[in-house]
């Protein structure tokens, strides 16, 4: 007898496609069996059940491949554990290169695969051939074999993830649809369906491509937007087997699996069809989309030439079905800033079946903990910018989210779709001086400037790239001489109230109760002692702050601090990020250039370093703070948004003299890698600490009030550190770190590169990592010659140190 539907639960999940089943299936796991799930039609109705199969397990970062391997090694069990076959085979798979590049960057993922034990052979076309006889390797220079990926029947996998929710007291209800999210004093309390109300303490929107729009109901953002997804089903192919390896065909946009005596072809084609923008149909259920077969067909054309025993079997079926596609490729997890215990996994980008496992556990574990059980950053619904659910964005830009799956995953690769979003006031200006732009959080912003005569574009490469010199050029201005950056992209809050400075420096774990005009350079952390953001805070007057930080973290930096406003405290938190830009003068001239525009003192005895002061500038005020990012004397002047043109005319007119380059973010992250500045998202986030993170001296231990996290700080200090972050240089000059490399000591690998780059001054490649003792001991010292860093295969000897290998003693900066 059916259930009859619960008026309360602890957690009701949205959706009954394979996310959903697993997070129900995870919750229970961890005991927490008082779950509803909840499904509009039947499960896996909406895309799961045409999901081609592939579980693989290579991601391009760790943390997501760690959730794709434990995918892997939850699909292995499942079907043992719950009795529901899963279609599970463990064959292995390939990947082919048929570029130098591409063999370079499966060279570099089989690197970082080693850093938690991954088997990744890089295999040779000979190795490929007898793996998979039937492919044509003409053009193939060789891949990586992978023995452990697999491939599973989605529908079967999200059955078995259902039962065992539902034998540790999950109740499922399908043919039930969730109308509405109810939420009070900024906490999601239930949902509303078409057969009555459910009260619960959390909410997990799993809703697949709906849930852009069920999200948008309650404020909030969930960028996702459906695309057409195809693939074609070939039967009578002759020496197929099923045992075969599923193979990946990068470079032309395609995979082939072995799929119940059939090859199933699929393309992640360059240039996607988005679907459903107006609205998906109310009774969207085990649909297909008609699709365009000519959409489909230069890829099948490329795959017909790679796979020769396709030209005389037959099409069985051509297959296209909706998924949904994010702007950034990467899925949306965890707990929405905008309201709370209201989490979100959804936005799969067509790998949900191999990602599964590892969202399930850890948004469960996130639900139960209260904060993501590792760093998921990068995943991280908070990320997300409110404009990002504009539809005209979503179109544009998912049409090309979807090829880059499979498209070469180039360093520093720029989107090419829903540009010029987020311009600064200077913007033009900026361009006209030669800017080539990146794209960042819908910003627009300089990466680096052409000369006169070059062109402002890229040409990609895992080595230098055309801009490698003309980045170097900036890169040794700031050092020799100023540059100016454009920085507006910053996100910028003000704070305001009586009770603004005990509520802040309760939220800052150094002391910010400091003088009017004071910037004080501090972490926020959470309980564990992990950095939630690392930012400066400058007081403005008795009554208000203003606080800047990371362009990428503007949504979450806003929401910690918000939520950690006492209700009745006498504080008012505003955004005030498009009021005003930013332009930084640094460089050992940037004082003679400011001196030359300003009436005001701005001498190292009347402006010392990290103050902060409205100062005359052509004809604007701008406030005018003493601090850096790239480890050189300079200013970031805060300029209301319609006086940037003509500050930035000022400054531009008067550099000459001074040597005044315009520079780029990329020569910024040259020079703040080589001064060893980190950067919240790489080197530093929520599961770092301050002390191992190298950042003790901005913990102000024994402020009144004390700090968030401070607790967990002293035990550690008192325990000792098991890990440290370390600088490495590259002893040779010649080979670039990007991240994700992995760190050997002897023979063990001890860590991986969290950010790398060219250090222009230093005159190699530098990277930032934390190193661990291989028994888990604490880590006394750090030998500067024991290290090796592996780039795609190889180990290169590299310097470590605990100071920074540039100017480690700040003498560059306080002068
Ligand atoms: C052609 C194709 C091939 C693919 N191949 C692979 C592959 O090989 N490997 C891989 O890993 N991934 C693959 N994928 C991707 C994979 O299928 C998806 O990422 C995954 O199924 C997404 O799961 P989901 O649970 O997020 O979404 P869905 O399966 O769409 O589930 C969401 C559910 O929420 C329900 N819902 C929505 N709104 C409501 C509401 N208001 N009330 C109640 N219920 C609601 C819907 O009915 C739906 O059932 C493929 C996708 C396609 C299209």
């Amino acid at each position: 007898m059916a259930a009859d539907l619960p008026t309360r639960a602890r957690v009701v999940i949205v959706g009954g496609g394979v996310i959903g089943c697993s997070v129900a299936y995870h919750l229970t796991r961890l005991g927490w069996n008082d779950i509803v799930l909840l499904e509009r039609k039947q499960l896996t109705s909406g895309t799961t059940w045409h999901a081609a199969g592939l579980v693989g397990q290579l991601r391009q970062s760790i943390n997501m491949t760690q959730l794709a391997r434990y995918t892997g090694e939850l699909y292995r069990g499942l079907e043992a554990e719950t009795g529901q076959a899963t279609g599970y085979r463990q064959c292995g798979s390939l990947s082919l290169a048929t570029t130098a590049a591409r063999m370079e960057e499966l060279k570099r993922s089989a690197s970082m695969a080693k850093v938690f034990g991954l088997t990744v052979h890089v295999v040779s076309p000979g190795e490929i051939h007898a793996l998979y006889p039937l492919a044509n390797l003409e053009d193939v220079i060789g891949g990586i074999h992978i023995p452990s990926d697999g491939y599973a029947n989605a529908v079967d996998i999200t059955q078995a993830l259902a039962k065992g929710a539902r034998s540790r007291g999950a109740l499922i209800f399908q043919d039930l649809k969730v109308t509405a999210i109810h939420h009070e004093g900024g906490r999601a309390t239930g949902v509303q369906t078409d057969r009555g109300r459910i009260d619960a303490d959390y909410v997990v929107l799993c809703g697949g491509m709906w849930t852009r729009d069920l999200a948008a109901g309650i404020g909030v953002t969930v960028p996702l937007q459906a695309c057409e997804h195809y693939y074609v089903l070939f039967q009578d192919v002759a020496g197929l087997t099923p045992d075969m390896p599923v193979l990946r065909d990068y470079d032309h946009c395609s995979y082939f699996k072995y799929d119940a005596g059939k090859l199933l072809v699929g393309a992640f084609e360059p240039h996607a069809r988005p679907w459903g923008a107006g609205g998906i149909p109310d009774d969207f259920c085990f649909g297909e989309i008609a699709g365009d077969f000519g959409h489909f067909e230069p890829v099948l054309l490329d795959a017909m030439r790679r796979i020769p025993a396709l030209e005389k079997a037959g099409i069985q079926k051509f297959f296209c079905g909706p998924e949904s596609f994010t702007p950034d490729v990467r899925y949306h997890l965890g707990e929405s800033a905008e309201l709370q215990n209201c989490f979100v996994a959804a936005g799969l980008n067509s790998i949900g079946l191999q990602s599964a496992g590892g969202i399930g556990k850890v948004v469960a574990e996130w639900i139960r903990d209260g904060h993501p059980p590792v760093d998921l950053w990068e995943v991280d619904v908070r990320r997300n910018m409110p404009f990002q659910i504009n539809r005209k964005y979503l179109r544009a830009r998912v049409s090309e989210s979807l090829g880059l799956l499979y498209a070469t995953h180039w360093p520093f690769r720029q989107y090419e779709t829903a540009r010029g979003v987020r311009k600064s006031a200077v913007h033009d200006r900026l361009a006209a001086a030669g800017a080539c732009f990146g794209e960042a959080f819908g910003w627009e912003r300089p990466n680096w400037y052409a000369p006169l005569g070059t062109l402002p574009r890229y040409e990609y490469s895992y080595g230098r790239q055309n801009w490698f010199e003309h980045s170097a050029s900036e890169h040794r201005a700031v050092r020799g001489a100023v540059g100016l950056f454009d920085q507006s992209s910053f996100a910028k809050f003000r704070m305001e109230g009586a009770d603004a400075a005990r509520v802040l420096n309760r939220v800052c774990a150094n002391d910010v109760d400091v003088a009017p005009g004071k910037i004080v350079y501090t972490q926020w952390l959470n309980e564990r002692g992990g950095i939630e953001a690392d930012l400066t805070v400058t007081r403005l007057c008795d009554s208000a702050y203003l606080i800047v930080t990371g362009a990428e973290t503007e949504t979450k930096d806003f929401n910690w601090l918000q939520r950690h406003i006492p209700s009745g405290a006498n504080c008012v938190l505003t955004n005030v990020t498009s009021g005003m830009g930013v332009l930084s003068l640094m460089g050992p001239r940037s004082r003679e250039l400011l001196q030359s525009l300003t009436p005001q003192d701005v001498s190292n005895g009347a402006f010392p370093f990290a103050t902060s002061r409205v100062i005359e500038l052509g004809y604007a005020l701008v406030r005018a703070s003493r601090i850096t990012y790239v480890g050189e004397l300079g200013w970031e002047l805060y300029v209301p948004t319609e006086f940037m043109q003509g500050v930035y005319d000022e400054l531009a007119g008067a550099g000459a003299p001074f040597g005044l380059v315009h520079a780029g973010y990329h020569a910024l992250n040259s020079l703040r890698i080589e001064k060893a500045y980190r950067h919240w998202g790489h080197d530093v986030t929520d599961e770092d600490t301050p002390l191992e993170a190298g950042l003790g001296f901005a913990v102000s231990w024994d402020k009144a009030g004390g700090f968030i996290g401070r607790e967990a700080l002293l035990r550690q200090r008192q325990a000792g550190l098991r890990k440290r972050l370390v600088q490495f240089q590259l002893k040779s000059p010649q080979p670039m770190l990007y991240h994700n490399e992995p760190v050997w000591r002897a023979d063990a690998i001890v860590g991986f590169i969290r950010s790398g780059m060219y250090a222009h001054s230093l005159g190699a490649a530098v990277g930032l990592g934390y190193v661990t003792a291989p028994d888990g001991a604490a880590i006394e010292s750090i030998g500067p010659d024991d290290y090796e860093i592996e780039v795609a295969g190889i180990r290169h000897p590299a310097i470590a140190s605990l100071r920074p290998l540039y100017d480690p003693k700040n003498e560059r900066i306080k002068r």
